[in-house]
């Protein structure tokens, strides 16, 4: 089974990459953004904590991600046998406290997938995305400081996984359909999926089931359309 850590700067499509990777595997899909983003539409007080820092594009403290993400990670590997981290880990703390944490539970991360694509596209499809969703961190301002926060924070762990030979690098520059073409290669020619495991749903469809399914080889997969949602 897939475990997979989704790296990626915004607007990269992590968020739309990691559903279809859901419904190609049945592994739980865990987005750290949408996790946050639901505690603080509760009102808590941990949400009010979380909001001071979403709201600026700054990142939340590890010691508060872990205390929000960690039961929900291992609640979800344990019932799926896998995960798609989306979002998580992205700072160098987090993501060797995550190394200690999967290799106590035997859940260690087996496939890191970094998106890329230029810069003025990343943002122009945040902007597009503001335009259809409101997200409140959206704004260009906020946008141009998460960039900012991605590049500081996160880019040391592409050499950290590329050190420990998962990480698989890939321009989203392009069709959405040879994305995951590439990625499907990958991950089958590690055993990480069996051969010809494709289902062509629409990103935004719900899983049938936690089990992988579908043999259908090569049709065309998801919207040709670049729009990111994380
Ligand atoms: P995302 O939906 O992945 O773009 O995340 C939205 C916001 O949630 C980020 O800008 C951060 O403020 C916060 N966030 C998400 N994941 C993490 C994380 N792993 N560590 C710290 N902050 C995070």
């Amino acid at each position: 089974m897939v475990r997979v850590i989704m790296l990626s700067p915004p607007g990269a499509g992590k968020g739309t990459h990691s559903r279809w990777l859901r419904l190609q595997t049945g592994a739980a899909h865990i987005s750290s953004g949408d996790v946050l983003r639901a505690e603080v539409a509760r009102g808590s007080d941990l949400g009010r904590q979380v909001a001071a820092y979403t709201e600026r594009g700054d990142l939340v403290p590890d010691e508060l991600i872990f205390r929000i993400l960690a039961p929900a990670v291992v609640a979800a590997a344990r019932d799926t046998g896998g995960y798609v981290l989306d979002g998580f880990p992205r700072t160098m703390p987090q993501a060797l406290r995550a190394a200690q944490f999967g290799a106590d539970l035997a859940l260690t991360s087996n496939a890191v997938i970094y998106l890329t694509a230029p810069e003025e596209e990343l943002v122009s499809r945040l902007l597009d995305r503001a335009r259809r969703e409101g997200r409140s961190d959206d704004t260009l301002g906020v946008i141009r400081h998460r960039l900012a926060v991605f590049a500081r924070e996160t880019t040391p762990l592409i050499d950290y996984y590329r050190g420990r030979g998962i990480l698989l690098e890939l321009s989203t520059d392009r069709p959405e359909a040879d994305v995951q073409a590439d990625l499907l290669d990958w991950l089958q020619a590690r055993g990480l999926m069996p051969p010809a495991a494709r289902r062509s749903e629409p990103d935004h469809a719900e899983p049938a089931g936690d089990t992988p399914v579908g043999n259908r080889d090569r049709p065309a997969t998801t919207s040709l359309s670049n729009k990111p949602s994380t």
